[in-house]
């Protein structure tokens, strides 16, 4: 059964196969690459799989899994409360990423409950350098829904599990399966390509009619029993084998009963992407200091790094340096309602934020008078041993280093000693705000 493809119409075929007369390279791959998605997208999971290969799938993979699995502090456990942090953490991050943050994590909160009671401002303190920090608020919300509405105990219906925040089809999949053995299939990044590849699937996987063919086929390769434990054994072996790049297909337990292998399209399947256009952006922060404290500011909900805190950062539009500066002034006078004079260029961070490349300029500034902050806005002002219990985004974790060294160099520096070399960092040493 295809699910969701277009029926190729006689324009598609012509196309093809006036695509395929003008090629000179006519390895299969090419070829292949010509035809309408139907064409090639057309296995049948149900009949390229029956039921024997099924079988004959399932055992190579599990006994794979059980021999070459990675030891990871999430395996082995039952808890659904730890299985439902280890899958939040993992969701668009690397293994090597997560394992601290999901040690430090479960130590500081070890049930359900003690991250229910928790403040908002801790678990996003913990949750610092992952990034996607609306996971964390989503998380700890829908701990406090598990508390309130469940009494601490996971619910096991699929349905009441997808109403809580941050949990989708495959999150739910995850735990119910590995917590509770419920027989429910799993498609993430890494099972998708898997699954794209053992049944040569040439479309898009993204796609509407993609995504139903491969749940499809998820479903049909799960046993009936210890899902759990299969699902895991397909992650590990779509994250650790079946590689995006170069898949590992002589160490591949299954690598017989593969489509893609059969064919020679491994390296074709799924088909790539292009890559994302980034579009260059310049901001600006301030260091904005007023006597011995700095000014942090609330990121407002439903915008960037939402619940965490920030050093006053806009924008930028103007090219010339000395406009620039006017624009910055302008720029967190309407942002703080406090009038600045920006100083000294301290420090330039270059960093990626989805589809933008930013240039961070980072200035000294010295504030000329308070005015009322902009409705809604929530302002601090912070000293420097302070800023350590605050989550900030890794950027505005930087800042807050540079603010506290500047911190302590003015106290252990005498006003009258000489001035270092003007070279980077010598500001910090020499600078009285
Ligand atoms: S044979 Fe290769 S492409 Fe096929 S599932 Fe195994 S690693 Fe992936």
């Amino acid at each position: 059964m295809l699910v969701g493809l277009r029926k190729p119409c006689l324009a598609d075929l012509h196309a093809a196969r006036r695509k395929r007369a003008r090629l000179s390279d006519r390895s299969p791959t090419t070829i292949l690459a010509c035809l309408p998605p139907l064409y090639i997208a057309m296995n049948n999971p149900a009949e390229l799989f029956d039921a024997s290969r099924r079988r004959l799938f399932r055992g190579r993979l599990l006994r794979w899994f059980g021999r070459h699995a990675r030891e990871l502090p999430w395996r082995g456990t039952r808890d659904p409360y730890a299985v439902w942090l280890s899958e939040i953490m993992l969701q668009q991050t690397q293994v090597a990423t997560v394992v601290g943050y999901y040690k430090r994590f479960l130590s500081r909160f070890p049930t359900v409950g003690a991250l229910a009671r928790a403040d908002e401002q801790e678990v996003l303190r913990l949750w610092e350098g992952l990034g996607y920090y609306r996971r964390a608020r989503q998380f700890h919300q829908a701990a406090r829904i598990v508390v309130a509405e469940h009494g601490g105990q996971f619910p096991r219906d699929v349905e009441t599990v997808r109403r809580l925040p941050g949990i989708g089809r495959y999150t739910a999949g995850a735990i119910l399966s590995i917590a509770f053995d419920v027989r429910l299939p799993i498609v993430e990044a890494n099972t998708r390509r898997l699954l794209s590849r053992l049944a040569a699937y040439r479309g898009d996987p993204a796609s509407g009619g993609g995504e139903r063919l491969l749940w499809h086929f998820a479903e049909l390769l799960l046993p009936r029993k210890r899902t759990g434990r299969f699902n895991q054994a397909m992650m590990e072996l779509g994250g650790g084998i079946c590689m995006p790049q170069k898949p590992r297909c002589e160490q591949c337990p299954v690598a017989t009963l593969c489509e893609a292998r059969r064919l020679g399209l491994q390296a074709d399947i799924p088909r790539p992407k292009p890559p994302a256009a980034l579009t260059p952006r310049r901001e600006a922060a301030v260091l904005l200091r007023r006597r011995g404290r700095v000014l942090l500011l609330r990121c407002p909900d439903g915008g960037r790094w939402a619940g965490l805190w920030d050093f006053p950062r806009v924008a930028l539009e103007c090219e010339k340096p000395a406009e620039r500066r006017r624009e910055l002034a302008e720029k967190v006078r309407d942002l703080t309602g406090v009038a600045i004079e920006p100083g000294e260029l301290l420090h330039t961070i270059r960093h990626g934020v989805t589809r933008y490349r930013i240039t961070l300029e980072c200035y000294a500034a010295r504030c000329l008078s308070l005015g009322s902050p902009p409705d809604g806005a929530t302002l601090k002002w912070l000293r420097a041993d302070e800023l350590a219990q605050y989550p900030l985004s890794t950027t505005g974790r930087k800042l807050a280093r540079l603010a506290s060294a500047a911190h302590r160099a003015q106290r252990t520096t005498p006003a009258t000693a000489p001035c270092p070399p003007a070279t980077g960092g010598a500001w910090l040493r020499r600078r009285r705000w």
